[in-house]
């Protein structure tokens, strides 16, 4: 479907002839491009082919991890939406390699997300949380958009100078992809933790015109993209922060969307439909999707433990709880080429995907299929995009205490160095899910040269932590960054 401007300077001139009137339409749309907002796509290191290629193992991994639904009426549904809006996206941004696919998981979240080159997924609770049709596409749309954007690659473009060590390939961009009790473990190279698809305000805004502007072209009101985001925000009680923290709002969301959608021309869009309404009601006879942390652990159980793949940090066992004291002695490690820090000597390098974990032996093991650690420390870089530190680490925090639900907030931050820069501080308690017992979190954060976030997660048993106190601080003073 063709979009042309809304015709507001003909309201204006109710009296030209019809053909006086088709030679304005001409003329005005050749100045469309000038109202809508123009959209371009972020730098970006990788080929397309190279999206397409990442896409597709991080969907099979997730096709492992999460319950997609064998439902032919739920499926095709989706998909009939995902085919519409791919045929609204804009011929300069078309590309014939990408692969899109649609699939729904049966989570209750309110969440969607979308892989490089094409694969996406949307979860059940978002189809069940829509008031209608339109909501649906609306947020496929912004999901499509951050495809069609290339927003995946162009985030992993950004932070290569900071590889770790082994783990150089793996995306930085993923939080705590440690394992520390993170739901979803990061098993493909860029890991599939809801963290690769966080993406920074710009991208977001990014992705709300784009997609309001395919919507409109799918024959879909943008203003019911809008709507799905106050929906989300409403319901953030009950899973909308997932959402919104995959998506964090830009700021005047609701506005700007709304303000896009008056440069764009939508007659009757598609609302309600029959098959919308069909669906709503194939999905309240089927027994109610469990959250996405009971349907991981049920993968995993299934498929007998052992969740995480890479990494040495699988042992299939629990921590032994026999640790030897950390020695005096310390050990320099240098991980790519820009930091290097120093531990225990008798603590073991744990590779993982995205992060390093240091350790005693008996302290690290496995644990309903995740890694998990008792005493030791984990440092890793987190991609964000030119937050300040403490809104980074804000965001750090409030993913560990997701995967954490027992774990306390932070009181506030005390500030500190790290490798001659400035860093934060917080130290919280939590209760092991591995042990039962409580524990410990000392996390320090800085910012490297390129906006991206060092962090290092610290943890002892609480009635230990005295005596580690001082080695969390010796090890904190020794990293260096360049
Ligand atoms: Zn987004």
């Amino acid at each position: 479907m063709e979009i042309l401007q809304k015709p507001n300077t003909m309201k204006s001139s109710p009296y030209v002839s019809r053909r006086a009137s088709l030679t304005l339409g001409l003329l005005l749309s050749a100045t469309i491009a000038a109202a809508q907002t123009r959209i371009t796509p972020p730098p970006n290191k990788y080929t397309p082919e190279q999206d397409v290629e990442l896409g597709l193992k991080a969907a099979a991994e997730a096709r492992q991890q999460l319950p997609v639904m064998r439902d032919d009426e739920v499926t095709s549904y989706v998909e009939d939406i995902g085919r519409r809006l791919v045929a609204g996206i804009p011929a300069e941004l078309r590309r014939p390699e990408f692969r899109y696919s649609f699939e729904v998981v049966n989570v209750r979240e309110i969440n969607a997300f979308a892989l490089p080159g094409g694969p996406m997924f949307v979860n059940r609770g978002m189809v069940e949380a829509a008031r209608n049709e339109g909501e649906v596409a609306g947020v496929m749309a912004h999901e499509l958009s951050h495809v069609i954007l290339r927003h995946g690659t162009a985030q992993a473009s950004k932070a290569t100078k900071y590889e770790i060590g082994q783990v150089a390939g793996a995306i930085l961009g993923s939080i705590i992809g440690g394992g520390w009790g993170q739901v979803v473990s990061q098993g493909t190279q860029f890991g599939l933790g809801t963290a690769f698809m966080r993406f920074g305000r710009e991208f977001e805004k990014q992705a709300d015109l784009e997609g309001a502007q395919i919507m409109a072209r799918a024959g879909y009101d943008p203003r019911d993209m809008a709507n799905m985001f106050r929906t989300i925000e409403r319901q953030s009680g009950s899973g909308g922060p997932q959402w919104m923290s995959d998506h964090p709002n830009p700021g005047n969301r609701v506005d700007y969307i709304t303000k896009e959608a008056q440069t764009l021309r939508i007659d009757n869009p598609i609302r309600d439909t029959r098959a919308f309404e069909r669906v709503r009601g194939h999905l309240s006879q089927l027994s109610p999707a469990p959250t996405t942390e009971q349907a991981v652990r049920n993968a995993r159980n299934r498929s007998g433990g052992g969740g995480r793949t890479t990494g040495t940090t699988t042992t299939g066992r629990a921590p032994s709880g026999r640790v030897q004291p950390p020695s005096n002695s310390y050990r320099q490690f240098n991980l790519g080429n820009s930091i290097r820090i120093s531990v225990p000597s008798n603590w073991r390098q744990l590779q993982d995907n995205d992060s390093v974990t240091f350790a005693p032996d008996g302290a690290y093991g496995d644990y309903n299929g995740q890694s998990v650690f008792t005493h030791g420390v984990e440092l890793g870089v987190a991609r964000n995009e030119a937050h300040d530190l403490q809104e980074a680490t804000d965001e750090l925090l409030d993913s560990l205490s997701r995967a954490n639900p027992r774990m306390s907030r932070p009181g506030g931050y005390d500030r500190v160095n790290v490798g001659n820069r400035t860093g934060l501080r917080a130290v919280l308690s939590n209760t092991s899910e591995a042990t039962g017992q409580r524990e410990n979190v000392e996390v320090v954060t800085t910012q490297m040269r390129d906006g991206s976030l060092l962090y290092t997660i610290a943890v002892a048993p609480s009635n230990e932590y005295s005596s580690y106190r001082g080695v969390f601080n010796r090890i904190v003073n020794s990293i260096e960054l360049r």
